[in-house]
């Protein structure tokens, strides 16, 4: 089929590529020259892993291509995806700018029918919205359908799980346009789930304010277990074995970021008081997030009497591993109160360094965890890496100045720490 896509970020370039690999005649577009300068020349924006192989071949085999023209993509295919960004405002409402530019640039230029689907993450009664906007601004008598195709991949695994998705979300009155959709996602063995408009946008907002508030869950838990002596991972695990709860997103830490989870849950809680309601729930999910962050900046501050002065070694700048986001990761929060407060800081991170070196001043950016460690005062763990994981400890300690680790994301064992001679400070469980 010939598909369309908007916006070549982390959402639009997965589902580019992989609509490609499924055999699709695919052109994508960008207002970034050059993101489509770059992919070109088969440099890709963002890492992801698997994704350059899939973009390569399927540029290759001629089922691919990138454009930096809107106007030619909105005529290339019968089917349109909008996967251009959806940021928080100043208020945290979301910005649908991006997607309603886009939505006046599709009315001007279609000549045909279209399936216009939204993937990007819109407040619920977007999709009305969409379409008022082309029918105002349509030029020529074609008809047109809005379908929600909420994006449910996460940055690190976006191939797989575009590959592989839990599910298949679809919401649209036209069972023409569904009949479409389902064409398209045929290949992919998931459920698929034929919704409203309405319902399909609330099913992402919601999914995320859910998921999020599992993450403050457990780090509320991990405060009980702080101040009572119990250990947080216990607990998860012990909880996780009832299928009821599962053991996914139980893992304590410094807090959620990156770009879906902070905004979306803000953006919901703004929707929600639009619509009249006082989302008391996800408003504490977000306080106990921010505190978290607090939380570990204090520990540092305790662990070390004070910072000023101090030379600290942080380990893990994206908000995830396996990807090189930045977008509100915990650790631009935690370094920047740290440099307020004096501190030296090291910082290694296996593949977001370029991207942090345009957030993060005042840091000194190491080539492996070992320069960093070097002379320091304290190491710092804040993004779970397994190459932190796997990193030789004995080399570590004997490069620390002090044998002291603050770990934000629980990745070490107590008894390998004691063993090791460290002083280790972590989430939910006892200093040791
Ligand atoms: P992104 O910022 O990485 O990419 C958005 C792209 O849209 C940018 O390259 C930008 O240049 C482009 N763009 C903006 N206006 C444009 C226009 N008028 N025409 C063409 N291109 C335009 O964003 P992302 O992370 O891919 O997220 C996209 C949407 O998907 C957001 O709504 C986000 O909330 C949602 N989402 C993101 C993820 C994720 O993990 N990143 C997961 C699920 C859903």
């Amino acid at each position: 089929m010939k598909i369309s896509v908007i916006g070549v970020g982390y959402v639009g370039l997965a589902t580019a590529a992989v609509l490609a690999e499924l055999g699709n005649d695919i052109m994508a577009a960008d207002v970034d020259e050059e993101k489509i300068k770059c992919l070109n020349q088969g440099i890709m924006p963002i890492f992801e892993p698997g994704l350059k192989e899939m973009v390569e071949r399927n540029v290759r085999e001629n089922r691919l291509k990138f454009v930096s023209d809107n106007k030619k993509v909105i005529g290339h295919g019968d089917v349109i995806f909008i996967c251009v960004g959806t940021p928080p405002k100043y208020n945290w409402e979301t910005e649908l700018k991006y997607v309603e530019d886009v939505a006046v640039e599709i009315a001007k230029n279609m000549k045909s029918y279209k399936v216009i689907v939204h993937k990007s993450t819109v407040p619920v009664e977007t999709g009305d919205k969409i379409k008022k906007i082309i029918k105002e601004s349509v030029e020529e008598d074609v008809d047109f359908d809005v379908v929600s195709n909420p994006e449910f991949l996460r940055e690190g695994t976006a191939i797989e799980d575009t590959l592989h998705p839990d599910r298949i979300v679809m919401g649209s009155d036209s069972k023409k346009a569904i009949e479409i959709m389902k064409k398209i996602y045929d290949p992919i063995n998931a459920p698929l789930i034929i919704t409203s408009v309405k319902s399909a946008e609330l099913i992402k907002h919601a999914s995320n304010a859910f998921l999020a508030t599992k993450i403050s869950f457990i780090n509320s838990v991990a405060r009980i277990c702080e101040l009572s002596g119990a250990d947080v991972e216990e607990v998860a695990e012990g909880m996780g074995y009832d299928k009821r709860v599962s053991k996914h997103f139980l893992n304590a830490g410094i807090g959620y970021g990156g770009f879906c989870f902070p905004k979306d849950s803000q953006a919901f809680i703004k929707i929600a008081e639009n619509l009249g309601y006082d989302y008391k729930l996800l408003k504490a999910t977000n306080e106990i997030n921010d505190d978290q962050k607090r939380i570990f900046v204090d520990k540092v501050k305790k662990a070390l009497g004070h910072v000023n002065g101090k030379n600290i070694a942080v380990l893990g700048l994206s908000f995830k591993p396996d990807t090189d986001d930045m977008r509100f990761a915990p650790s631009v929060y935690i370094i920047g109160k740290l440099l307020e407060k004096g501190a030296k800081i090291k910082a290694y991170d296996p593949v977001a360094m370029d991207k942090a070196k345009n957030i993060l001043s005042n840091v000194s950016f190491c080539k492996d965890p070992y320069e960093a460690s070097k002379g320091a005062d304290a190491l710092l763990i804040l993004t779970e890496w397994n190459e932190f994981k796997e990193m030789d400890l004995k080399k570590v300690k004997s490069l620390l100045k002090s044998p002291l680790i603050i770990d934000g994301r629980n990745i070490y064992d107590l008894s390998a720490m004691e063993k090791g001679g460290f002083r280790y400070i972590s989430i939910g469980r006892k200093d040791v």
